[in-house]
């Protein structure tokens, strides 16, 4: 069986000690194991960035866009691949892999581009004969900690800013699907990047706290849930590093009865079932206004039941597996827990069986009503194809529940009126909003990243902040004298004149 190695130094690395399973969610057997690292395989991989890092920071920016570029065409050329590898171990459908490759792929753009980013400012004449200009500096060794659920994208939000400013990465991506970046790292060889400026370190809780723990790293990019945000946040701050750290989710979309209520309740149940709904932006709470309700919920329960499900790569799948087992236990008990608590289950997705994949880690669409925000089906992140309807009477009240949840990541409203939208997206405290559109990931040159429980700290990831994250800045305050003229050197604090 194929064991999957940690990347150090521009190759593969033998692997040592433990290896944990990675399964096909379709079949739900075991395809191949991966290579559990600990602190010796990050201080290999922190040691050989920190080489790398002496001639990379000092590249020139064409240099590195250079790269960027190739490394691009690579991904535009192996996207279908890509999005195999991605499907086989995480179980979304191919399409939608192909989708986050493309979306990661933006961010590679978006560094195509950085030199105007890292433009600095000059300022003339701030004093007499003196000048200021400032520009931005990459910080050193940097770490990178992903989620299963994105194995190509949110790695993708991370390295290419982090590598395009001259730093050097070692990733750290989800042990349960982990192939993907493997290939990155192979296809970021062939784009020209030298050894040892991408790493990549498999493992769980070990390889994070070695991650955590290692002086050698400068700053730290987390995405997960929030009790793991949490605590990298908590700890590479002890240790004196720069943390990003992207949590968990509740996505509200809020539907008004002036809104057409077919088109939102198909972008809600895609919102809702796509990728089974393991995605940071997926749609788990649809919030029916007034007498939007019974129409809305009527429409979503048809469409639920219309959703195919099936095998990742299998033609005319909407919808494929959970990632493990216990995921299908975890979303099948909240359903159940959902009903104890007095919610109605229009649509029963517990117990699916697909043909021939009898084994697999399925699911089916689940669709609750009458849910209230005191049920655990309203509360919990079941990270799973389950949609909870809530019924309010207002679009104020629609607002005060959305604020009134911890978390803030996405949200989104479904209406005919601007009024509504303008003061929908000034009310809410949610870091990413849609109007008429279900999942509102931002394009690369914007910011990612929600408020509350959904980020710890305050970083979100790519564009400018991304840039601002992965450098600091210099500010150079110049005199050039005519040679040999004196000027008074002053014993007070300086100041211009
Ligand atoms: P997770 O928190 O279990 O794992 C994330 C990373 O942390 C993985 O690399 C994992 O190996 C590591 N990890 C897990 N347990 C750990 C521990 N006890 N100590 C140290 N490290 C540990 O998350 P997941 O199940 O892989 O992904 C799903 C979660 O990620 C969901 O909560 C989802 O909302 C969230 N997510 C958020 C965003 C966002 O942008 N906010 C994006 C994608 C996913």
């Amino acid at each position: 069986m194929k064991t999957i190695q940690h990347w150090i130094d521009g190759a593969a690395a033998p692997v040592q000690g433990d290896t944990a399973p990675v399964f096909n969610p379709a079949t739900g057997a075991e395809q191949a194991r991966v290579a559990l690292g600990g602190g010796a395989e990050v201080d290999a991989a922190v040691q050989a960035a920190a080489r790398a890092f002496e001639t990379w920071s000092e590249s020139s920016v064409s240099q590195r866009t250079q790269v960027m570029f190739a490394f691009r065409q690579l991904l535009v050329e192996h996207e279908e691949e890509l999005g195999r590898i991605i499907s086989a171990e995480h179980g979304k459908t191919v399409d939608d892999a192909r989708g986050e490759i493309v979306r990661g792929r933006e961010v590679v753009e978006y560094a195509c581009g950085l030199g105007d980013v890292l433009k600095g400012s000059f300022s003339d004449q701030v004093s007499r004969g003196v000048d200021v200009h400032n520009f931005r500096q990459p910080l050193g060794v940097v770490a990178g900690i992903t989620p299963f659920n994105f194995p190509a994208m949110v790695p993708l939000w991370m390295h290419p800013i982090a590598i395009a400013t001259g730093n050097t990465f070692v990733l750290k991506p989800s042990e349960r699907d982990p192939s993907a970046a493997q290939f990155v790292a192979e296809l970021y060889k062939k784009a020209g990047l030298p050894d040892g400026v991408f790493n990549v370190v498999h493992g769980g809780k070990d390889a994070v706290d070695a991650i955590l723990g290692h002086s050698g790293i400068e700053a730290v990019s987390f995405v997960g849930s929030t009790p793991i945000a949490r605590y990298v946040h908590e700890q590479a701050t002890k240790a004196g590093k720069r943390v990003q750290a992207l949590g968990g989710a509740k996505n509200h979309a809020v539907v008004l009865p002036d809104a057409d209520l077919e088109f939102a309740a198909n972008h809600i149940t895609a919102g809702a079932y796509g990728s089974a709904g393991e995605r940071c932006m997926a749609v788990s709470v649809a919030v029916a206004v007034g007498e939007a309700a019974d129409s809305l919920v009527e429409i979503l329960e048809r469409k639920a039941r219309e959703v195919r499900v099936g095998p990742g790569d299998a033609e005319g799948t909407e919808m494929g597996p959970l990632i493990t087992e216990s995921a299908v236990e975890r979303v099948e008990n909240g359903v159940a827990t959902a009903a104890a608590q007095g919610a109605t289950v229009l649509v029963d997705g517990r117990g699916l069986k697909v043909d021939n994949h009898e084994n697999g880690f399925f699911t089916g669409p689940s669709l609750l009503d009458h849910v209230s925000a005191e049920m655990d089906a309203y509360k919990d992140e079941l990270f799973g194809p389950v949609l909870a309807v809530v019924r309010v009477d207002t679009l104020d009240e629609a607002i005060a529940l959305i604020n009134a949840n911890p978390y803030g990541n996405g949200t989104a409203l479904f209406t005919d009126s601007g009024e509504a939208a303008r003061r929908f997206q000034r009310g809410v405290k949610v870091g990413m909003i849609g109007v008429n559109v279900p999942v509102p990931v931002p394009m690369s040159y914007y910011s990612f990243g929600g408020w509350n429980d959904s980020l710890i700290g305050d970083s979100p990831v790519h564009g400018e902040e991304g840039v601002r994250f992965y450098t600091r800045p210099k500010v150079v305050t110049t005199r050039w004298p005519q040679p040999r003229q004196q000027t008074a050197a002053g014993f007070s604090f300086p100041t211009s004149h």
